[in-house]
């Protein structure tokens, strides 16, 4: 008899693992309930960034205070502001979408990162708006690689998170549609108190699984290597060790940001690269930081000698802000001009992140800088191959985007 009743509880839930396992969506009432169940621990993520930490310098104990900048407020944001707001991408925690967000420049770029004495290192070009010293760079990348470990910790804790909640809900509803499935009456009659079911090996948490260890593998990488470097070369002032590439351009780009990008040369080697943009208002320029670790060296050269002008360079911003980071601000006017498919284009494509920072865009994130650029390269007689270069810059201008009108 007893027999019986365990052959029966295993048929019913291994017909509904099975019907999980085609449809893993089958456990959610609704959209609604899917959607909280999946984003309701992003809101880890806010708490994180808002608390205070150990400061992120090695051996420092210290806490650390709650905004530390990682990109200059009085420069480079202050640059993109439109009344002292800017415009920043962020995970809205209800749906997970990726939404626009206005924030004060006083709040943009800032992190739990340093104690008070070591926010201090920064203080030489952090009221400075103008000057961008050998030194200056490389502290600002230094800070821009601990803002990104940062990150990196915040987003593996609430992934971890939340597989261990989701594997609770998913077995207490598994329990749920087993006893409805058996029925009350038969539970009762056979005087059976089920109290949890054995599961199988569950694929969606494999990419779960999977997704935490990227992480974690990124973030070894980007400690053992490019943190090494940056901290080597700012102990022994030797900043022409680094990997690095700066360059300024006469035009303001109107956005600030910072963060990296990665592209793979095989399957199992992928190249990182850390990406700085800081535009000046004042002084009409941009100056444009990529830096690589010094194993990445030749590709990381190969990756730099494909862009030549000021339009690749350009180029090289908006593909970091859809295929590298999301950490970028724009200046809020660029942003309302443009149309609802293009914004969202860029938005779903920027969390998506399908592509590495090697594929170009099809489209242009800044049409007017694009459209001036060109206008005056085609004043001045050029070779064929940057003439070609220029009629595929156009056609960025007129894509047209799903139901645009
Ligand atoms: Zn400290």
């Amino acid at each position: 008899m007893i027999q019986e009743i365990a052959t029966k509880i295993d048929m019913v839930s291994n017909e509904i693992i099975d019907e999980y396992f085609e449809d893993h969506m089958r456990i959610f009432e609704s959209d609604n309930e899917k959607k909280r169940e999946f984003y309701k621990t992003i809101s880890i993520k806010q708490k994180r960034w808002s608390k205070q930490q150990t400061c992120i310098v090695e051996g420092c104990s210290e806490k650390s205070i709650k905004r530390s900048h990682t990109i200059q407020k009085s420069g480079p944001i202050a640059s993109v502001s439109r009344n002292s707001l800017v415009y920043v991408p962020e995970q809205d925690y209800k749906t997970g979408q990726l939404v626009i967000k206005s924030k004060g420049i006083n709040e943009a770029s800032t992190f739990p990162g340093f104690c008070s004495e070591h926010e201090k290192i920064f203080s030489s070009f952090e009221e400075d708006k103008n000057l961008f010293s050998e030194e200056a760079i490389t502290l600002q990348l230094y800070r821009t690689v601990c803002r990104e470990l940062f990150r990196l910790s915040v987003e593996q804790e609430m992934f971890q998170k939340q597989m261990e909640e989701y594997i609770s809900f998913r077995d207490s509803k598994f329990l749920l549609m087993t006893k409805e499935r058996l029925t009350e009456k038969w539970l009762k009659e056979n005087d059976v108190n089920l109290t949890s079911i054995s599961f199988r090996e569950d694929s969606l948490l494999k990419a779960l699984e999977k997704n935490i260890q990227e992480i974690a593998e990124t973030y070894n990488v980007i400690e053992s290597q490019h943190l090494a470097q940056l901290t080597e070369a700012i102990k022994n002032n030797n900043e022409k060790s680094l990997n690095a590439s700066v360059v300024n351009v006469d035009t303001l780009i109107p956005v600030a940001m910072s963060g990296f990008g990665a592209f793979h040369v095989t399957e199992d080697r992928r190249v990182l690269v850390f990406i700085g943009v800081y535009p000046n208002v004042e002084k009409n320029e941009t100056c444009i930081v990529l830096f690589s670790s010094s194993e990445d060296k030749d590709y990381f050269n190969a990756y730099m000698n494909q862009f030549t002008n000021i339009l690749d360079l350009l180029n090289i911003v908006e593909r970091f802000m859809v295929r590298g980071t999301d950490h970028w601000f724009i200046h809020p006017q660029l942003w309302d001009d443009m149309s609802e498919q293009k914004k969202q284009t860029i938005l779903s494509e920027t969390i998506i992140r399908g592509k590495g920072i090697d594929f170009p865009l099809d489209y242009s994130i800044f049409d007017e800088l694009r459209s001036e650029i060109i206008e005056y390269a085609e004043a001045v007689e050029l070779p064929l191959e940057e003439q070609n270069k220029l009629a595929s810059e156009k056609e960025k201008l007129n894509k047209a985007f799903k139901s645009d009108s």
